[in-house]
């Protein structure tokens, strides 16, 4: 007999815990399947830090767009004081993996790690189950409703739904970065180092950098005397093609080392620095995305749209590393002006039980290039769980959702305003 629940999420980042946290506090039994050991998605597989900015400006004072489960999130690494104040907050990843556990236990979702989504089982337009790969063999589990939230669309995918993949002309999605981190940095004297990029665009015009990103991206991690650079560019490749992410996981690795030495035989401060780390995985900025019901543009973002059906706003710039070479393109939003997502964004063609949340859901690259920050897509997943639960009520397929009871009940739990 297969065991059946209310919800079952696929993938544990931020946008796939929120939304398990948020029907299970709606009373659903939920299982949570994510293929690493632990919850958070990129911030912890990929190390991506720090949350960029969940606020715009109104009058002068901050004016919060994400709050709900990730100010939630928030207040708790306050409490463990494993989060600073900046606008951009840096964060203890170790701190938040044992958070999201603590927060998915006390909504009663079931947790279940190892597992890799490997199939879905479909009768007519709605899924019956889905297929894992895990250290059990195959294990078989069944739902009423199902959300993706693997980042890549997987499971929208093997469903059959329409989907993109990157740019509209070439399918070239954002580079893919592994992220590294480096002690024993003399902070002082790097601090007053000569101008790093000055120095590295020289030599790779020279050909001694192979890495095509323009300047060195190093951000102060939370642990004082931990440097976190987010400096690799690995292009052209598709990160859901299994040779092209190897690929890109050989070529990054080659570029933290040209990096490491470049700094640490060129920057006053890092001579007696060590590297103590890459990132478990390489970073995926971009990749599938489906068609769902609407498409957001980057049109309807600069344009800060507000749509009737809204389950999320942001104001994070449409954000391009190039996705060819070098340069990274941006369009800021000015003080006070933000965007929304529609439900309609969340919801795929051809199934009547799934919905997307997180980086995949249904936008085009350039409106994927702003909501893709992990406080955008903690409020897209929340949203996500918080129609199900409404749905579930309901006894509605996804599309006839009552959306006005969605925001109502979002309103509720302060996720949007
Ligand atoms: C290099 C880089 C730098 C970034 N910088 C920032 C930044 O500074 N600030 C910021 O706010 N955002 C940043 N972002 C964006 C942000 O981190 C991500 O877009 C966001 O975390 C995506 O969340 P998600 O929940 O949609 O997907 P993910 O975090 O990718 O979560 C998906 C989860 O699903 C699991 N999974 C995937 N496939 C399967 C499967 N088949 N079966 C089971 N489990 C599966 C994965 O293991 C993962 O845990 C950056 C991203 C990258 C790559």
């Amino acid at each position: 007999m297969l065991k059946k629940y209310n919800l079952i999420v696929v993938g544990g980042g931020f946008a796939g815990t929120s939304a398990a946290i948020s029907a299970g506090r709606a009373g659903l039994s939920v299982l949570l399947i994510e293929r690493s050991n632990c919850l958070g998605g990129a911030a912890v597989n990929a190390l991506v830090t720090p949350f960029m900015r969940d606020f715009t400006k109104k009058d002068g004072k901050p004016f919060i767009l994400n709050a709900g489960l990730f100010a939630e999130i928030k207040s708790r690494l306050r409490d463990m004081d494993a989060i600073d104040d900046r606008p951009c907050a840096r964060f203890n990843e170790e701190f938040l993996k044992i958070i999201l556990n603590r927060m998915v236990l006390e909504a009663n979702v079931t947790l279940l790690y190892h597992s890799y989504l490997l199939d879905v089982r479909k009768t007519g337009g709605a899924v019956k189950s889905i297929i894992v790969a895990n250290k059990s063999g195959q294990q078989e589990f069944s739902a009423e409703y199902f959300i993706d939230a693997t980042g890549d669309a997987d499971m929208a995918a093997l469903c059959g739904c329409p989907f993109h993949l990157g740019r509209e002309k070439d399918s070239l999605c954002q580079p893919m970065t592994l992220c590294f981190r480096v002690t024993g940095v003399d902070m002082e004297k790097f601090r007053k180092a000569r101008n790093i990029n000055t120095l590295y665009r020289e030599m790779q015009k020279q050909g001694k950098i192979k890495n095509p990103r323009e300047d060195v991206l190093i951000f102060d991690h939370y642990v004082d005397g931990i440097l976190h650079f987010n400096s690799t560019r690995i292009i052209k490749l598709n990160p859901t093609d299994a040779f092209d992410l190897t690929k890109a996981e050989i070529e990054a690795r080659e570029q933290v080392f040209e990096l490491f030495n470049f700094i640490k035989e060129n920057i006053d401060g890092f001579q007696n620095c060590s590297l103590i780390m890459t990132a478990p995985a390489i970073g995926v900025r971009e990749s599938r995305m489906i068609d769902g019901e609407y498409l957001l543009t980057g049109e309807d973002l600069i344009s800060c749209k507000r749509f009737e059906d809204s389950i999320a706003a942001g104001n994070y710039d449409i954000d391009i590393h190039n996705p060819e070479g070098s340069g990274t393109s941006h369009h800021y939003f000015p003080d006070g002006q933000y965007y929304t997502i529609p439900y309609r964004s969340l919801v795929p063609k051809n199934v009547d039980n799934l919905l997307v949340a997180g980086r995949c859901i249904s936008v085009n690259h350039e409106a994927q290039a702003s909501i893709r920050i992990m406080p955008i897509v903690c409020c897209i997943g929340e949203a996500a769980g918080t129609a199900v639960g409404i749905a579930a009520k309901e006894g509605s397929v996804i599309n006839q959702v009552n959306v006005k009871r969605v925001q109502e009940q979002l309103k509720n739990q302060n996720s949007i305003f």
